[in-house]
């Protein structure tokens, strides 16, 4: 080799390691499952084989792993049924009518688990001890960063017949609603370990590639995460339209799935499935599968194209759907987001089969594609997805609300009313109600969004959105991975919004004090009452008809939003320095002129108390 061409190759190594020294900044863990399972209908046991290739991505060396075994939560004194039974609100599902945890109830044939019952490394036993829902898997040898290592599990389960998420014969007669059914690898990120406990929610996992194989009575149609690999062996409405299925010999059949670029396989099987196909254009295909029941069916005929609208609305607004495969599934105890699918109670009236679908298939982008730590971060997913399907829901099935997020700004108000609010940073089994923690995930969570339109204008907002999908798709991101990209697509500084808003109770109150006239003008006088921070849009009204708009931007935030009311003149104000409790401003009008003013007329800053946002005349 030239000694020139010598030196070239050693600088293009350098900037090689240079590139790869930052990417690994961040990394994730990589799982490939490989399973076998075998389910017994009669008395919902099921044995299993799972090949587990483990990737160390970390830049540390791990002696020991952590499995799920989330089945063994529904046993009596587990975790999630002494926690039942402690809560002043206990989730109703889980309760017997005489206000008793159903859980403590199960006798050994009706509760749930899932055990270990033997586990080799690379070939080698390991010891492995069951500690309620969680293995704990000393290694045989450590994994150093970057290596591999391959776990061989035999595994055998039982199904709960108390339905929570999962579970069987479920109150509208699903067979078997499987998720979190079997072993699955615990997270470890940047944080450390996430080998929480089954308590009551919810999930954070590996990344990887799925390959599951299940045999099951015959009669038995299933639906989940993954592609089938074998319809026509398999039938059931997954074969080619217009083409025969050989008949299988025996009373089992064995369903092949491949799930790719997932962390987490779910699915469903009853004996009374209808099965119909919907295939979005341009998008993936839909499957629908509920029960034959005569007053469901026309309500699932009818969700069907409402689906595929919701579908074409999320790929549009956030980012294009990255799977070609999507099912609706009847099943579960409410509604539940798994990789590629959904399980949904069915027995509902229209907008409400509607509605849960667009929740749950939101979710399908926020947890399924960003997937957050739900343990940690519950108002990244629950909230995202409600602000999205909310604004799907008015799109979709014109409810033309002018505010489609009210029904989370009434619910964050009655929390703060309540007194019972916590922090959004609090784990989401360690809130004292359940209540608390609803509003706080899912309403205070959907504002976090709608507020920062708000704050930073709803084209930004939506840029930030889409922008935030394609560079976190396939990763864990976190709270300040939101923030950061709503900070670069406005160009305004909004570490104040994250702080105040997701680790305080901090509340937000401004008030209009008074307004006075003076040389012929009006100074309107404003009262900062809250300790969280806002920029302030005012609206005033004149006695002519005409309005006018003020912007008081929070100095803090170092930007201002572009006008959101480009049909009136708006005049940008002085900042206002957050630490100031006061501000006035002038209006270059006599006070007789003036009808009406208001504080933030859009409503989507989340003041607790708006009686003292208005000032109206004679009054
Ligand atoms: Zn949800």
């Amino acid at each position: 080799m030239h000694s020139i061409l010598k030196i070239l190759s050693a600088f293009c190594l350098l900037v090689t390691s240079i590139v790869a020294a930052q990417s690994s900044s961040y990394w994730q863990q990589h799982v490939d499952y490989t399973m076998e399972v075998t389910m017994n209908v009669d008395n919902y046991q099921y044995t299993g084989t799972q090949k587990l290739v483990y990737t160390n991505n970390s830049p540390e060396e791990l002696s020991r792993v952590y499995y799920h075994l989330y089945f063994n939560a529904f046993q009596p004194g587990s975790e999630m049924d002494i926690r039942l039974q402690n809560i002043q609100d206990p989730d109703g599902r889980m309760m017997t009518q005489e206000k008793k945890s159903r859980i403590a109830s199960l006798s050994d044939e009706e509760m749930g688990y899932l055990h270990a019952t033997s586990l080799l490394q690379d070939g080698e036993k390991v010891d492995f001890q069951e500690e309620g829902t969680v293995l704990v898997v000393e290694l045989a040898k450590p994994i150093p960063p970057g290596g591999k290592t391959t776990f061989d599990m035999v595994f055998r389960g039982q199904v709960p017949l108390q339905v929570r998420r999962s579970g069987r014969n479920s109150e509208e007669g699903v067979a078997l609603s499987m998720s979190q059914w079997y072993p699955k690898l615990a997270e470890y990120d940047f944080e450390g370990w996430h080998a929480d406990p089954y308590i009551a929610r919810e999930f954070h996992g590996v990344w990887g590639d799925f390959d599951v194989k299940l045999t099951i009575d015959k009669n038995y149609t299933v639906g989940g995460s993954g592609y089938l690999q074998n319809p026509q062996e398999v039938g059931h409405g997954y074969e080619t339209p217009g083409t025969k299925v050989k008949k299988q010999k025996g009373k089992t059949l064995t369903w092949h799935f491949k799930a790719p670029k997932v962390h987490d396989f779910m699915w469903a099987a009853d004996p009374d499935y209808l099965h119909d196909t919907l295939q979005v254009e341009n998008g993936p295909m839909l499957h629908f599968l509920y029960k034959d029941n005569k007053d469901i069916i026309d309500n699932w005929k009818k969700l069907q194209p409402k689906t595929a609208e919701l579908m074409k609305f999320f790929s549009k607004n956030i980012g294009e759907y990255p799977y070609d495969q999507y099912s609706v599934i009847q099943g579960g105890d409410g509604g539940m987001e798994y990789a590629m699918s959904t399980l949904i109670t069915g027995e509902r009236k229209f907008g409400s089969l509607v509605g849960v679908t667009a929740h749950e298939m939101a979710h399908s982008w926020f947890q399924h594609v960003l997937a957050t730590n739900e343990s940690k971060h519950e108002w990244m997913d629950e909230g995202f997805t409600t602000f999205i399907s909310s604004l799907a829901m008015n799109e979709v099935m014109k409810e033309n609300k002018q505010n489609p997020f009210e029904g989370s700004y009434r619910g964050y108000y009655n929390l703060v009313g309540s007194g019972k609010e916590q922090p959004q940073t609090t784990h989401a089994d360690r809130y004292h109600l359940n209540f608390a923690y609803g509003i706080a995930a899912y309403s205070k969570g959907s504002i976090f969004l709608s507020q920062l339109g708000y704050i930073i204008g709803q084209d930004k907002l939506m840029e930030t959105v889409r922008k935030y999908y394609e560079e976190f798709k396939f990763k864990h991101p976190t709270p300040n991975d939101v923030k950061r990209i709503a900070e670069k697509v406005s160009g305004m500084e909004l570490d104040w919004y994250l702080t105040d808003w997701t680790q305080t109770t901090n509340t937000i109150d401004y008030a209009i004090t008074g307004l006075e006239g003076v040389d012929g003008k009006t100074e309107v006088n404003l009262e900062r009452k809250g300790l969280m921070p806002m920029p302030l849009d005012i609206l005033v009204v004149f006695e002519d008809g005409s309005q006018e708009t003020f912007y008081a931007p929070l100095r803090m935030m170092r930007g201002e939003k572009e006008n959101p009311y480009p049909q009136f003149t708006r005049t940008i104000l002085e900042d206002w320095p957050w630490a100031y409790p006061t501000y006035s401003f002038t209006i270059n009008k006599p006070m007789e002129n003036i009808k009406a003013v208001m504080i933030d007329p859009s409503q989507l800053m989340a003041d607790i108390d708006q009686e003292n946002n208005v000032w109206q005349k004679g009054e």
